[in-house]
C-alpha cells in the first residue's frame, strides 16, 4: 500500500468525550469515526485492524470445525415471542416496524435464528454434532454507550452456536471452543485470563469469559496468584460463604429503615457497629425521586483507608473503580476536584471515591453531589436523613480472602470482557420445540452452547494493553500494517526513491504487509504520525545509510534505531 493512495488521518488532540487512553488514540489515529452515540464508522486505518481480528478468528473457527454462515442483522419479532426475549430483553433489544406494521429487531445475539434452523435442518442425530458461527453486526441499545468501540451500540461479534445429541457431546464442543480462543487471544498478542462466569444462582451450566487485562477494564476479575483459581465478581461472589463479614450479594441487598442518618443506615445494612473502620465497600444505591434529586440508580462509594489505597492508586489498582487510571495524586485531584482523603462536597460526575481512614460514624458530614443523570446522585446531602430507602449492594468479595480452593489468597484484576463461552442446554430448544430424531426414532431436545468474541472490542482491548505516550503499539498480528517504509526525500533523491521502491515490492513479494509513506511529509510529522497509529515496525531509507548499504530499522517499541544491511532487511522484518 501506498500512503498517498490510502487515507492516513491523524488528529493532534482527541475530542473531549473521549475519556480512556483507546477511545483518545483511535480517534486521534484516525481508526473511528463517530456518527452518534455508540455507533462509529470504521475509517479505513481502523478497518485494516478488523478484518485482521476477524481473519484469526475465522481461521481458528474454521480449524475447530465450525462451519460458517450469515444469519440477518434484522429478525422477525415473532421468533423472539416463542423464547419470551422479545419482553424479557429489556430496553438493550432494538426493536422496530416495517411499514406493515409489523415487528422486528434489530439483532443483539441470534439464539433464536439458529435455533430455528436447527429445527428444521438438524432432524436427525446423523447431522450432529455441529457448531455454526458467523462474523455480524449487532445492536444493543446499551445505557451506556462509551469508550468508543468498547462499549458500542452497534458493533462486530462473533457468535459462534453447537449443537449435539447429548450433554457429554455439548461438553466436548464446549471444550472444543474454550481451546480455539485460547488459540485465537494467545495469537492476538494479548494478556488474557479465561476466568469462570458460571451463575451459581441460575446454578448448573458453565460458563467462562475471556478478560484482557487492563487497569481500565469494567469488570473485577478474582483470582488466585498460587493456584488455578479464576473468575470473575459474580461468580466469585456466589461461592463466597463467609457470612461473618457479609452474606452474598443478592442476600444483602436490603432496605434501611427511612429516615436515619446516612451512617446509621450503612451500619443497619452492613450489620456493624458505627465505631467500626471500613477496609473497602462498593455500595450501590437506588433512591427515588425527590424535590432536589431525580431517581437515582448507582452511586459507588469506595471508602478504603487512606495508607492503603493512596498504594492501590499508586499500583493503578483500585478494585471498583473502572474506566480510569491513576498514577499521581495531582491526577486524583484533577479527576475528582479534590484530594485523597478529603471528607466533603464535591462537584463531579465520576463514581465518587473516598480515601479516608475513618469510622463508619465519621461518614455524618459528607455531602455527595454527582451530576450525571441517570447515574448519580444529584445535590443529595448524604449528612440529613435519607430522602427514601436506600439499597445497598456489596462487594463481598476483596483482596486477601481465602480462595475457594484454600490454596491461597484472592487478588483482584481489572478486565475487559473480549470472549464469553457458555453451555446453554436445552433452553432454546425446549422453547422453540428443537428436537432431532435419536438412533431409536425418538424424538429429543438439541444440547446448545453459544460462544462469542467482542471483534470490534478487541480493538480498544488492545490498545488499553499496548500504548505509550506516542499513540498505539499494536501486537504485530493485529496491526493496520506491518512495517513502515518511510523515505527522506522520496520526491528528491533518486537513489532513495529507487532503493524504496525496491525494498517496498521485496517486502511485498516476502508476504509483508507493509505501507511506504509517499505522501511527501517531513520526517518529523511522518514519524509522529506511524508511532501515533502503532505500525510495529519502522524503516528508514536516507541518503546517508544508502552510501554504505544500510538502511535504519526502529521497532516501535524500541528507545532507539539501528542499522541495518540493505541487502538483510527482507528476512529482518519478515
Ligand atoms: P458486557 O458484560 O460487556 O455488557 P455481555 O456479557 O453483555 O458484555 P455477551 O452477550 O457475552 O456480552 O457478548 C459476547 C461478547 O460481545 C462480549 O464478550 C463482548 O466482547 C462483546 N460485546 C458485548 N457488548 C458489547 C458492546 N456493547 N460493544 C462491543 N462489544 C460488545
Ligand atoms: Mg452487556
Ligand atoms: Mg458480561
Ligand atoms: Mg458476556
Amino acid at each position: 500500500m501506498r500512503a498517498s493512495r490510502f487515507f492516513v488521518s491523524t488528529l493532534k488532540e482527541a475530542p473531549s468525550d473521549a475519556e480512556i487512553v483507546s477511545h483518545k488514540l483511535m480517534m486521534r489515529a484516525g481508526m473511528i469515526k463517530r456518527l452518534g452515540s455508540g455507533i462509529y464508522t470504521y475509517m479505513p486505518m481502523g478497518l485494516r485492524v478488523i478484518r485482521k481480528v476477524e481473519n484469526i478468528v475465522r481461521e481458528e473457527m474454521n480449524r475447530s470445525g465450525a462451519v460458517e454462515l450469515l444469519m440477518p442483522v434484522v429478525q422477525p419479532a415473532e421468533l423472539w415471542q416463542e423464547t419470551g426475549r422479545w419482553q424479557k430483553y429489556g430496553d438493550e433489544l432494538m426493536r422496530v416496524k416495517d411499514r406493515h406494521g409489523r415487528d422486528f429487531i434489530i439483532q443483539p445475539t441470534s439464539e433464536e435464528v439458529v435455533t430455528d434452523i436447527a429445527r428444521t435442518e438438524l432432524r436427525s442425530y446423523r447431522k450432529l454434532p455441529v457448531n455454526f458461527y458467523h462474523i455480524q453486526t449487532k445492536f444493543r441499545d446499551e445505557r451506556r454507550p462509551r469508550f468508543g468501540l468498547m462499549r458500542g451500540r452497534e458493533f462486530t461479534m462473533k457468535d459462534a452456536y453447537s449443537f449435539d445429541r447429548d450433554v457429554d457431546g455439548l461438553k466436548k464442543s464446549y471444550q472444543n471452543m474454550y481451546d480455539a480462543y485460547i488459540r485465537i487471544f494467545n495469537r492476538f498478542g494479548l494478556q488474557f485470563r479465561p476466568v469462570a462466569a458460571d451463575n451459581g444462582a441460575i446454578g448448573g451450566t458453565a460458563s467462562h469469559e475471556f478478560h484482557v487485562i487492563a487497569a481500565t477494564g469494567e469488570d473485577a476479575i478474582v483470582y488466585c496468584p498460587t493456584s488455578d483459581y479464576a473468575a470473575n465478581m459474580e461468580a466469585a461472589e456466589a461461592l463466597q460463604g463467609d457470612v461473618s463479614r457479609a452474606a452474598p450479594t443478592q442476600a444483602l441487598t436490603k432496605t434501611a429503615t427511612p429516615g436515619k442518618a446516612k451512617c446509621e443506615a450503612v451500619a443497619e445494612l452492613l450489620n456493624i457497629p458505627l465505631n467500626t473502620t471500613l477496609k473497602s465497600i462498593v455500595l450501590t444505591v437506588e433512591t427515588a425521586a425527590t424535590k432536589s434529586a431525580p431517581a437515582s440508580k448507582q452511586v459507588w462509594l469506595l471508602m478504603l483507608r487512606g495508607d492503603h489505597v493512596l498504594n492501590e492508586i499508586k499500583a493503578n489498582k483500585i478494585p471498583g473503580l473502572a474506566g480510569y487510571r491513576f498514577s499521581t495524586e495531582e491526577e486524583i485531584v484533577e479527576y475528582f476536584g479534590t484530594p485523597p482523603g478529603y471528607l466533603g462536597p464535591i462537584n463531579t460526575k465520576r463514581p465518587v471515591i473516598v480515601v479516608a481512614d475513618r469510622t463508619v460514624a465519621d461518614m455524618h458530614d459528607f455531602v455527595c453531589g454527582a451530576n450525571e443523570v441517570d447515574f448519580h446522585f444529584t445535590g443529595a446531602n448524604w449528612g440529613r436523613d435519607l430522602p427514601e430507602p436506600m439499597v445497598v449492594d456489596i462487594r463481598n468479595v476483596v483482596e486477601g480472602d481465602q480462595s475457594p480452593d484454600g490454596k491461597g489468597v484472592l487478588a483482584i484484576l481489572r478486565g475487559i470482557e473480549i470472549g464469553h463461552v457458555f453451555q446453554l442446554g436445552t433452553a432454546y430448544s425446549e422453547a422453540m420445540n428443537a428436537t432431532f430424531l435419536d438412533e431409536n426414532g425418538k424424538p429429543q431436545p438439541l444440547q446448545m452452547g453459544c460462544y462469542g468474541i467482542g471483534i470490534t472490542r478487541i480493538l480498544g482491548a488492545a490498545i488499553e494493553q499496548n500504548f505509550d505516550d506516542k499513540g498505539i503499539i499494536w501486537p504485530t498480528a493485529i496491526a493496520p500494517f506491518e512495517v513502515v517504509l518511510c523515505p527522506m526525500g522520496y520526491d528528491r533523491s533518486e537513489a532513495v526513491k529507487a532503493e524504496t521502491d525496491k525494498l517496498y515490492e521485496a517486502l511485498q513479494a516476502a508476504g509483508v504487509d507493509v505501507i511506504l509513506d509517499d505522501r511527501g511529509e517531513r520526517p518529523g510529522a511522518m514519524f509522529a504520525d506511524w508511532e501515533l497509529i502503532g505500525v510495529p515496525h519502522r524503516v528508514v531509507v536516507g541518503d546517508r545509510g544508502l552510501k554504505e548499504g544500510q538502511l535504519e530499522y526502529q521497532g516501535r517499541r524500541d528507545t532507539e534505531a539501528t542499522s541495518v544491511p540493505l541487502s538483510e532487511m527482507v528476512d529482518f522484518v519478515k
